[in-house]
């Protein structure tokens, strides 16, 4: 028998998104639970690094107006703009809100909060009007950003007494007519079933990068709720956008944030070309994440790759390297300590994973699957959008990586997402509490866990010979080879094929063990399931839409086609794969243009 809870609202997820949803709830007084598959200081937020943008102007003149300009046209353009500027405009009250929360971030002399530069953020440049310079927009604590978000956003829900489900899982969504009524879950200590009746839920779930096997992203990033949202019946927008963080720990695609070029990092090619020069003049290592990916890719075509394979470029953070090239921020000198202070975690992880001594030589990177820009599309509120006609499924919201507002479009920049799930978690949050004031309580199925205890009993007994393990295995190395950085319609044919038979093929897994308590085995072979759908679902996007576009570029169609593709995707589950609508993308301020840097 299933336990039967009641709240007014339910987050599912306790990420940055999730967490400053539940405070906005818990402020006003709501009934709300949080569901967290993770404890919440371990979710996917707590490793960012590199920092959070807002145009706080602390270090030199900055506006809401650039950040959003930037956000646009790092986007390609596929940017709801009215999106934009909120995140822009509302960056700037959520960081200082931080702040007063208590979030340790580092400090000018003069006790301002201290920013550094990313890549794709930009001002004019004085000296040759038209052109754009790196700009300091990154408000950070270090390159444990993330870290310090988590753990002020926990301790306040704590302070505001939310009420917590930890390593609880969320399996099913209770959705009847155009109206969402809870959720169902599963006690992963117990293996026993919840039911969460509640008037609104909020999905902040984060990403899922899993569907790649070299990726900066968590064990843990499989999409369930994505997943379980398409089945449902709910779109899932611009899905062929995945984005390539150009700087992974080589081979193993653990993340060097981009904050080691914000710093004055320089990419070297085998021949010591600092190619980023010839690529970008004016931006160098701090253009758009999409674009120097696909510079490296062209490196190692070119015969210019470095390491073992041949396969990578060089990260060169050396004091003197970065002095030579006068690439620090203003051009400033800068010793060994200085770096320190401002990478520890990112210089250790490469004496850690790379057993190279970062302030002493060059070390080897290589681009790494990294963030979703597509997901659940919403409305700015974060209400979930049932179609392309801005139809909301009532009392369903999502924010934070999971969803697909859209601030990002074709590419997002860096620093762009923690600015992101927590300006839309609180939104959400604040839409979901006049929601409830306003709606009525009704009533549930006595079914409503049909569907998920029978996929848990299905996978319990089930006697196929097919492993998880090795699906996942081939769908991952299918993802990271025909559906990459450079795509061709050809690849994704054939990764749509093994993507298709390996969904068959997990009809019929089994798992070794068919206990109740802690059963990570069964609970995996659920999470393959998500991961499948939402590799099909990316691969069928990326191959319907026929032009390059920010994070996704292809071969035989090598530009961009505003004509025909300036517009949003929405991919709904059909009796035949996959069925494509298409929404209009919003533009306010700014036209689209040819995107240089
Ligand atoms: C290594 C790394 C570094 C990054 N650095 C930066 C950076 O410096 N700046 C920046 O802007 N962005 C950065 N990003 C991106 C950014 O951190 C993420 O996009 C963002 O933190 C996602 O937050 P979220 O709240 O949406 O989800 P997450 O923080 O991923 O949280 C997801 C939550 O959902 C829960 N959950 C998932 N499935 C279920 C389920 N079935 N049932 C119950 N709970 C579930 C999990 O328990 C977890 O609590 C980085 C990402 C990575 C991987």
């Amino acid at each position: 028998m299933a336990t039967l809870h009641k709240y007014d609202a339910v987050v599912v997820g306790a990420g940055g998104a999730g967490l400053w949803a539940s405070l906005e709830l818990a402020r006003a007084g709501v009934n709300c639970a949080v569901l967290t598959k993770l404890y919440p200081t371990r979710s996917h937020t707590g490793t960012a690094q590199g920092g959070i943008a807002a145009a706080l102007g602390n270090m030199e003149e900055d506006h809401p107006d650039w950040h959003m300009y930037d956000t646009v046209k790092g986007g390609d353009y596929l940017v709801d703009q009215d999106a934009a500027e909120i995140l822009a405009d509302e960056a700037i009250l959520t960081v200082v809100e931080l702040e007063h929360m208590g979030l340790p971030f580092d400090r000018t002399p003069e006790g301002k909060i201290e920013q550094r530069r990313f890549g794709g953020h930009t001002k004019p440049d004085p000296a040759n009007p038209g052109k754009r310079i790196p700009v300091m927009r990154s408000c950070k604590s270090s390159d444990r950003t993330g870290h310090m978000i988590l753990q002020t956003l926990y301790q306040q829900n704590v302070k505001h007494e939310t009420t917590f489900f930890n390593e609880f899982q969320v399996l099913d969504l209770i959705i009847e007519g155009d109206e969402c009524r809870g959720c169902i879950a599963v006690e992963i200590a117990t293996g026993e079933i919840h039911i969460f009746h509640a008037k609104a839920v909020i999905l902040a779930t984060g990403g899922f990068g899993k569907i790649f096997k070299v990726t900066s992203n968590a064990h843990s990033l499989t999409g369930d709720l994505v997943a379980i949202a398409y089945r449902r019946g709910i779109p899932l927008e611009d899905m062929e956008f995945f984005q390539f963080h150009p700087t992974g720990v080589y081979e193993k695609g653990i993340l060097i944030s981009e904050a080691a070029r914000g710093e004055g990092g320089i990419l070297f090619n085998a021949h010591g070309e600092r190619f980023m020069e010839r690529q970008a003049p004016s931006m160098k290592e701090l253009a758009p994440r999409d674009m120097i990916s696909r510079f490296i890719f062209e490196e190692v075509r070119a015969g210019n790759g470095v390491g073992p394979h041949k396969d990578a470029v060089w990260l060169d953070v050396r004091p003197e390297t970065i002095n030579r090239y006068k690439s620090a921020p203003g051009g400033k000198q800068v010793t060994a300590h200085d770096l320190e202070r401002a990478l520890p975690d990112i210089l250790e992880f490469v004496r850690l994973y790379e057993g190279f001594e970062p302030m002493k030589e060059m070390f080897l990177i290589q681009p790494t699957a990294h963030y979703a820009m597509g997901g659940i599309p919403t409305d700015l509120n974060g209400r979930v959008l049932r179609n392309e006609k801005n139809e909301v499924v009532k009392g369903l919201y999502a924010a934070g990586e999971c969803a697909c507002v859209s601030v990002h479009g074709g590419n997002r920049l860096g620093t762009n997402s923690l600015i992101d799930i927590l300006v839309f978690g609180r939104r959400s949050g604040l839409d979901a509490e006049r929601y409830l004031r306003e709606t009525a309580w009704s009533d549930i199925s006595p079914k409503a866990d049909e569907l998920a205890i029978s996929q848990l009993e299905g996978l319990l007994h089930a006697t196929g010979k097919e492993s998880v393990a090795a699906i996942r295995k081939q769908m991952q190395l299918t993802m990271d080879q025909k559906v990459g950085v450079f795509r061709t319609g050809e690849d994704m044919k054939q990764a749509i094929s093994v993507i298709n038979d390996l969904r068959e093929a997990y009809q019929n897994v089994s798992i070794m063990d068919k206990g109740k308590k802690f059963n990570t085995d069964l609970l995996e072979a659920l999470e393959l399931g998500y991961l499948l759908d939402l590799a099909y679902v990316t691969a069928t996007s990326a191959l319907n839409r026929t032009e390059s576009r920010g994070a996704h570029a292809r071969e035989d169609y090598p530009n961009r086609d505003d004509v025909n593709w300036l517009k949003h995707t929405f991919a709904f589950q059909s009796a035949g794969g996959v069925e494509f609508r298409y929404k209009p993308v919003t533009i306010t301020k700014y036209q689209p243009q040819e995107r240089k840097y």
